[in-house]
């Protein structure tokens, strides 16, 4: 008798747990107009989502004017907060002036301060300047790093900045550039919940193909600065709309 109860209990028991999982493995999903369920990260509807943006965005790259993978790090430090526009706009003279890795590396931090002051943030960013170029002169003899762990061993250099940079300069598909406009993007498109950039990230790396990585990031970017824009997204003109269910859709 007493084991029938036990074994009726264990039964419970392991339903409910059966049911637990079987929710969480479903909570990325909701009823669909059909009556089935809809799940944003299918991969279908992921790989239509990347064909609408290699439709739309053919050429997209990064609008950070720059010369060499050098360069690239500098403009994308000075790029936190700030416009590329802006950034072009200062670094157009800012490269004449310095223009290695050494020149930076031993610059006057009072004279470069007002330099990039258009920029924002200028004396956070002067140290990051100055300590990243030192970096790369003394450790790396004056060489941009190629792999993620040396770029995040520079001053200053994250790994939205090393992503940049790696998959801009060099081609190394090392993980994908979360900015402030794949960020808002991803949500609105529901390829991720999170809104800590490194958990976006990890949620993108899962479900797009590595060969993707880094024109995903650039596509997305153009995406939020012409169309899906922050405000007021003009999605009468956005060849993704039969895939987007944001509530923040205009129409
Ligand atoms: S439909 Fe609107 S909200 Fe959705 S991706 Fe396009 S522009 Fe953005």
């Amino acid at each position: 008798m007493a084991k029938a109860k036990k074994s009726k209990l264990d039964g419970q028991k392991n339903s409910k747990s059966a049911a637990k999982r079987r929710a969480k493995k479903n909570s990325g999903k909701r009823p669909s107009a059909g009556g089935g369920t809809l799940d944003p990260t299918n991969p279908k509807r992921v790989a239509a989502i990347l064909a609408k943006l290699d439709e739309a965005y053919p050429n997209a790259t990064c609008e950070l004017k720059h010369e060499n993978p050098f360069q690239l790090v500098i403009s994308t430090i000075l790029s936190a907060q700030c416009t590329d526009v802006r950034v072009n706009l200062v670094t157009e003279k800012l490269y004449k002036k310095y223009p290695n890795a050494r020149a930076f590396a031993y610059a006057n931090p009072a004279e470069l301060e007002q330099e990039i002051r258009p920029t924002g943030f200028f004396r956070n960013k002067t140290k990051s300047v100055i300590g990243a170029s030192k970096a790369i002169v003394e450790k790396f003899g004056g060489e941009v790093p190629r792999t993620m762990e040396e770029m995040l061993s520079l001053p200053g250099v994250a790994r939205k900045t090393a992503n940049v940079v790696l998959g801009t300069a060099y081609g190394i598909p090392s993980g994908v550039v979360v900015d402030t406009h794949v960020l808002r993007l991803t949500r609105r498109l529901e390829l991720t919940k999170h809104t800590e950039p490194k958990k976006v990230e990890q949620d993108l790396m899962n479900i797009l193909p590595q060969n993707k990585w880094i024109q995903f990031s650039h596509q997305l970017i153009w995406h939020g600065r012409r169309v899906c824009i922050a405000r007021k997204p003009r999605c009468i003109d956005c060849n993704i709309e039969s895939l987007c269910h944001s509530k923040d859709k205009t129409i």
